[in-house]
């Protein structure tokens, strides 16, 4: 059997990235993981203990600990932590917040990026996060880095019903030293300020075919 394609998914917060990934996934029947939800789980997990998420130390002794499975349903990956997933608990302003500073700690980044690597278990993947093509899946050649303006991305996230200094955390997720948020080599930049999701998803989705085409003719 082939490898498993991995398409890598980055970009800054609200760009798009959580709805394009489900819909190539979906298009492809590729399954879909949301690394960002693996670290929110790790945040609230941490609020949930009383664990102080100021101390690098703390937060990664809890990653060697914390009891945790990958489970795949509905073409959707999760990380289930004491066999649970937190999907609405892990959506709050505090949780939010507290993820940006937990995903900079190096020991965080390095359980994050074994447990994500596993996910190959599921066959071909379409994986949404912050370093996924620079640090996860360097290996891949499907990369794609998704932008758009901060007004459309706030008013996006206003959409959802959601408040947000959204400069704030692309300024914490870019400037980490740890496997900081950036375009990979071989990435395809889409700004998709003024994209419907469907023209986002279907370029996403035309690179991947000719990239495959390309792939194949190199043998
Ligand atoms: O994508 P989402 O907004 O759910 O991500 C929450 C936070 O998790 C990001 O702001 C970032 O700090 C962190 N994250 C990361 N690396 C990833 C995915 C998410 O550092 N691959």
């Amino acid at each position: 059997m082939s490898h498993p394609i991995v398409i890598a998914i980055d970009g800054t917060s609200a760009s798009g990235k959580s709805t394009n990934a489900r819909k190539v996934a979906k298009a492809l029947g590729y399954a879909y993981v949301d690394t960002g939800a693996m670290y929110r789980t790790l945040a609230w997990h941490c609020l949930q203990k009383k664990v102080d998420i100021d101390d690098p130390k703390a937060v990664s002794a809890t990653c060697r600990k914390w009891k945790t499975a990958l489970e795949c349903t509905d073409g959707k990956v999760h990380l289930l932590v004491d066999g649970y997933f937190p999907d609405k608990e892990i959506r709050t302003e505090e949780v939010t917040s507290a993820t940006s500073h937990i995903a900079a700690y190096p020991r965080v980044r390095e359980w994050m990026k074994n447990k994500q690597r596993e996910c190959i278990q599921f066959g071909n993947l379409v994986m949404e996060g912050r370093d996924i093509g620079t640090n996860v899946f360097p290996e891949t050649d499907f990369k794609f880095y998704l932008d758009a303006c901060i007004h459309e991305r706030s008013k996006r996230r206003a959409a959802e019903g959601l408040q947000e200094n959204l400069a704030v955390r692309d300024q914490r997720d870019s400037q980490r030293a740890s496997a900081p948020l950036m375009v990979a080599l071989g990435a395809m930049v889409i700004n998709n300020s003024g994209q419907t999701i469907e023209e986002t998803s279907n370029i996403i989705i035309e690179e991947v075919q000719k990239r495959r085409k390309h792939q194949e003719a190199r043998g």
